[in-house]
């Protein structure tokens, strides 16, 4: 089992010198250098983040393996290889992608991340689940961030890992992203140990708009203290960086970012016709209700005060409406 471990992060270790090796040095990897450079990546990027190249071939990993005499079933087990559809025999599993390799919390390789260098499907492609690599539990960049986020006791959250490269570069050196799947209690409990502060940056349309929504409770419940970036409409934060600069994106998005029950309010406005006075008159009672769940009485104030200066009714009139919700929900 320990062994079977082992080796598989041998290959790992291997694959990714192999990758970036065929990224840098040879004619095949040419396209995806163009690709990587039209994408505002350097060579210093590429370097620090490992980058590379898996060409389109069925069996430029699945030889090379061989001739390091790793078995073809190990390999299978450990994402790399896959087992040829029809017929006998392995081929590799990442074709005709740029590379990007994921480490555990120690910096050891456990997997990789593919992106296709044109339009198809799927855009990305990542190793499944295997004895070393789980989901739910890892984050991109972790072993990279961590001492930043110690430091900081701040974590800022990406959803791709074009994101948190970008960001990385922009100068937020805590930033990490997840696997392409939805946060889990188990990412919350990791970050923990070495923040109590959340930034969630996720992209600017409506899907990342929801998944930061649902995240929000998530972290709130594991005892962070959680802000949002709203980034414009269809961009992320490698979009905007790549237009506005890393210093407008720093500024703008994270520093500026906004409180978790600030943004609850803006994504709720979202839901709500304000121009007629029934939807005014529902958003209202839906803004109070996010407001009366805060625990600090000042903070429920300000927001309170803010909402009755903006639709003209009453402070008063707002607080007892979050009595009563407070009353209700108890
Ligand atoms: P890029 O900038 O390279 O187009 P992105 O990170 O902006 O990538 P999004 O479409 O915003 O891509 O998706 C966010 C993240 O979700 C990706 O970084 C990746 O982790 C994951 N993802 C996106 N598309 C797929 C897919 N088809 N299969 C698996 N994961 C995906
Ligand atoms: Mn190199
Ligand atoms: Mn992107
Ligand atoms: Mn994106």
């Amino acid at each position: 089992q320990q062994k079977a471990k082992h080796t598989l992060l041998e290959a790992h270790e291997y694959t990714a010198k192999l990758y970036h090796y065929l990224l840098r040095n040879t004619e095949a990897g040419k396209p995806a250098m163009e690709y990587l450079r039209s994408r505002g990546f350097t060579d210093s990027l590429i370097e620090e983040f490992g980058l590379g190249y898996a060409p389109a071939r069925w069996d430029t990993l699945t030889q090379a393996l061989n001739r390091k005499e790793y078995v073809p079933a190990q390999m299978e087990a450990g994402g790399l290889l896959s087992r040829r559809q029809e017929g006998e025999g392995w081929v590799d599993r990442f074709r005709d992608r740029v590379m990007f390799p994921i480490e555990d919390a120690g910096g050891q390789i456990i997997a990789f991340a593919g992106r296709l260098l044109s339009d198809g499907q799927p855009k990305y492609l990542n190793s499944p689940e295997t004895p070393l690599f789980n989901k739910s539990r890892t984050l991109y960049r972790l072993h990279q961030a961590r001492a930043a986020m110690r430091r900081t006791r701040q974590a800022v959250l990406f959803e791709g890992y074009v994101d948190c490269i970008k960001a990385w570069s922009a100068g937020v050196h805590n930033g990490v992203a997840t696997m392409g799947t939805a946060l889990t209690a188990e990412h919350a409990a990791v970050l923990k140990r070495f923040a109590d502060e959340i930034v969630l940056c996720y992209d600017g349309d409506d899907a990342g708009q929801a998944a930061a929504h649902k995240s929000i409770p998530l972290l709130e419940g594991a005892g962070f203290h959680v802000r949002v970036s709203v980034l414009p409409n269809r961009m992320d934060p490698d979009e905007f960086i790549t237009n506005h600069g890393p210093g407008a994106f720093v500024r703008e998005y994270i520093e500026g970012a906004v409180s978790a029950v600030k943004f609850q309010l803006i994504y709720l406005r979202k839901s709500h016709i304000l121009l007629e006075e029934d939807g005014k008159i529902r958003y209202l009672r839906d803004a109070v209700k996010i407001v009366a769940r805060r625990e600090s009485p000042t903070e429920r104030e300000l927001l309170l005060k803010e909402l009755a200066q903006e639709f003209g009714v009453s402070l008063d009139t707002l607080k007892q409406e979050s009595l009563e919700v407070r009353r209700q929900e108890k």
